[in-house]
């Protein structure tokens, strides 16, 4: 079977071309072709020999994502839908601002972590991402907004962010995250710098120590409540890593992150998690962290059983953060005609745990009030 070099780091890439025989200049050669040409075609790489260029032919290949849809929302958002196997697909979002391009990126075909108001979470979880599924998606997404072509005119970068923020929990899938962020930041590659690229965890704080000394990038935390009862609830993981120990690794992580500050996610659910007194509490948590607070309106998916917050209450909300000195946005929501918004990502997995099979029988377990006698028996 060929090798697929798209998936190969700069360092597998360096020991690939040793055993070829071959210096390790031509791993920076190869990562010039694949990631800043979006090369496909050994044929075209004219400054590799031509017996080399024959060997990689056979032995190697730069296999891309097979995309099985490409839809565009009212706003200009983009989404791709990837088939990654086995029934399984996940889905990138590109989010052209005026002055950025953002894209946002699956790490795993469905999650584990099961949080209440996440589309991602309710399917349950099938498998991680290879690196050459993930790193394939800036890939595929670069060479389909034309964007090669604007790097190598010395034109602004379409793709300016990268967020770790589509399907799944990225520090569930360690190693292959960070094999494919070390090429987003590598000169020969995409050379983004380290604050450009952003990972959003749920807050597993073993692998946020692993990640500040491998590849300290810029770091969300999806917080989502002001205390562990509430957010035991919506974020199951909490129970493990409960709000304290998150918070202490949020201040490890900064030593040495590329940024000063953590970003808190919050997404606000009515009646949930928007109140002016959790707003308070908020202020009370987060106040050992230097952080800034992102509120996301909360985007339905459906039989989420949440509702986003009136807009009275998230300006409420802000208030009362903007009050206490803290620095508060509220995420505009892009992409939602196309489900293509925070949460709404979905693709298709075949969930192994059967989760949503599970979640229908509790669901008709508890709506059976009233048994009648013969069910009973
Ligand atoms: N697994 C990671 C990253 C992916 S989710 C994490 O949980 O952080 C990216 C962000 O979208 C997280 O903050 C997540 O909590 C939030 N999110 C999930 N479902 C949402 C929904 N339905 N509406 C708005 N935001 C949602
Ligand atoms: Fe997984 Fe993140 Fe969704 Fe939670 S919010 S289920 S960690 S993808």
């Amino acid at each position: 079977m060929s090798v697929n070099l798209l998936g190969l780091g700069r360092p597998e890439l360096t020991s690939y071309c040793a055993e070829l025989g071959e210096k390790p200049f031509r791993a920076k050669q190869l990562l010039h072709w694949i990631h800043q040409s979006g090369a496909t075609d050994f044929g075209v790489m004219t400054d590799i020999s031509k017996t080399l260029r024959e060997r990689l032919a056979l032995e190697a290949a730069i296999s891309g994502p097979t995309v099985v849809r490409d839809t565009v929302a009212g706003d200009g958002t983009r989404k791709w839908l990837l088939d990654v196997g086995t029934g399984n697909a996940v889905e990138t979002v590109f989010i052209p601002e005026t002055s950025r391009g953002t894209l946002c990126i699956s790490s795993q075909a469905g999650c584990a972590l099961e949080c209440s108001f996440c589309a991602t979470g309710r399917q349950g979880f099938n498998r991680n991402l290879t690196v050459a599924e993930i790193i394939g998606q800036l890939w595929w997404a670069n060479k389909c907004l034309g964007a090669y072509a604007s790097i190598n005119q010395g034109d602004a970068r379409i793709i300016s962010n990268v967020v770790m923020m589509g399907m799944g929990e990225p520090l569930a899938n360690f190693d292959n995250v960070v094999a494919a962020m070390r090429l987003m930041l590598d000169d020969d590659a995409y050379g983004l710098s380290r604050r450009r690229v952003t990972l959003s965890t749920s807050g597993l704080v073993p692998a946020m120590d692993r990640l500040r000394d491998a590849c300290p990038v810029a770091l969300a935390v999806s917080l989502h409540a002001p205390n562990d009862a509430l957010r035991n609830e919506l974020v199951p993981i909490n129970k493990k890593y409960p709000i304290r120990e998150l918070l202490a690794a949020c201040v490890r992580y900064i030593e040495k992150a590329p940024r000063d500050f953590v970003t808190f996610e919050y997404v606000l659910l009515d009646g949930v998690n928007d109140s002016v007194a959790q707003a308070r509490e908020l202020v009370e948590t987060v106040k050992s962290v230097p952080c800034k607070i992102n509120l996301i309106p909360f985007n339905p998916f459906p039989d989420s059983g949440y509702a986003r917050s009136k807009s009275e209450a998230m300006a409420r909300f802000r208030d009362v953060l903007l009050r206490a000195d803290l620095v508060a946005t509220t995420r505009k929501t892009r992409g939602d005609d196309i489900a293509a918004a925070c949460g709404q990502l979905a693709g298709q997995v075949a969930d192994k745990t059967q989760r949503a099979a599970r979640r229908d029988a509790r669901a008709a377990a508890a709506t059976t009030v009233n048994p009648t006698p013969e069910s009973v028996l």
